[in-house]
């Protein structure tokens, strides 16, 4: 079968590879579509993702495909099954899992990060991390589960209510999913920070938002109750912490560089008394994901921009195409 194989920091090659066999608890995956994220492109330049790669591996952590094979012990799924795939399994073991935060486990594995993942034709994972998709889900829109439900554990972690006025930094595919999700969760309102008018005017339009500033004119006031953030870089994580009125929370959910650090007014923490917030993967939270795609609340469909082969992923990973925004790649028909 067909793989893009990682063999090395900043090296794919297409190989012909053997199907994998499934394990008693195990279902094979005959997968159609597969998301690409920053973490792809952190783990292609030899980074750690949310675990490390280690090469020779299969990438692709955001699938939706067609269940070919099931294991002996597996009771849920069948051969034909449309089925998504949470990457993330935990080892319900280490002290972290058995204090009920099983995202922080010492010994995460991942479909697509530690063990291959759905940049091949076929890629087997447990059956508890594998859902079952609603009819009215298309498979190259369930792809995006995974981000989905990484957003939606970030706002597990915030207390949400109606009187808010929330703000999303960054008009990305993730900053997105954030301005529906908060929409959806019914706070007052919702705006979006971007840098380019006609794509911010675009955006305000297709989620229904308040308000939208370009931030290369003006200047972010601070006038929010919840601020995510969803770039990753000290400037934006700056403007976060600066938007906020008193009792504000600030979910700094933008993957910063390892070494990268912020400044902010200390002060202000206290005399705001502010809550700033990480968010790491998704515990808990694919049955939302899929929830919200199933009843429209969350619709990735117009802001995935690309669906592209196998063979562009290079190019989109090294910087060499130009395509911009979300990526989500054809596998297999
Ligand atoms: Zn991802
Ligand atoms: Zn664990």
């Amino acid at each position: 079968m067909k793989a893009l194989v990682l063999t090395g920091v900043k090296h794919l090659e297409i190989q012909d590879i053997k199907k994998p066999e499934v394990k008693p608890d195990e279902v094979l995956v005959n997968n159609k579509y597969a998301g690409i994220c920053g973490t792809d492109y952190a783990l292609y330049n030899g980074l750690p993702g949310s675990a490390d790669a280690v090469p020779p591996i299969v990438l692709g952590h955001e699938n939706a495909g067609v269940v070919a094979a099931v294991g002996s012990n597996v009771q849920n799924f069948k051969v034909g099954d449309r089925v998504t795939v949470d990457p993330n399994v935990y080892c319900e073991k280490c002290r972290y899992c058995r204090t009920g935060r099983p995202e922080l486990c010492d010994n995460l594995s991942a479909v697509g990060v530690t063990r291959n993942g759905g940049l091949e034709q076929f890629f087997t994972a447990p059956e508890k991390v594998v859902y079952h998709l609603p009819d009215n889900v298309a498979l190259k829109d369930a792809a995006t589960s995974e981000p989905i439900s990484c957003a939606v554990h970030g706002m597990h972690l915030l207390d949400i209510e109606p009187y808010q006025k929330a703000l999303v930094i960054g008009d990305g595919f993730m900053g997105l999913i954030f301005a529906e999700l908060l929409k959806s969760y019914g706070v007052k309102s919702v705006d979006l920070t971007g840098r380019h008018d006609d794509k911010l005017a675009k955006e305000k339009k297709i989620i229904g938002l308040n308000k939208t500033i370009n931030t290369t004119k003006e200047k972010i006031p601070a006038d929010y109750d919840v601020v995510i953030e969803a770039v990753g870089q000290p400037k934006t994580q700056e403007q976060a912490t600066e938007a906020t009125v008193k009792g504000a929370q600030v979910l700094m959910f933008g993957v910063g560089k390892p070494n990268q650090t912020f400044s902010m007014n200390t002060y202000e923490i206290f005399k705001k008394q502010l809550t700033i917030k990480g968010a790491f993967i998704n515990p808990d939270s694919f049955e939302s994901s899929i929830s919200l795609q199933q009843s429209g609340d969350v619709n990735v469909d117009p802001i995935i921009n690309n669906v592209i082969s196998l063979e562009q992923v290079e190019s989109v990973l090294n910087g060499t195409s130009n395509l911009k925004g979300k990526c989500v790649v054809k596998i297999d028909d």
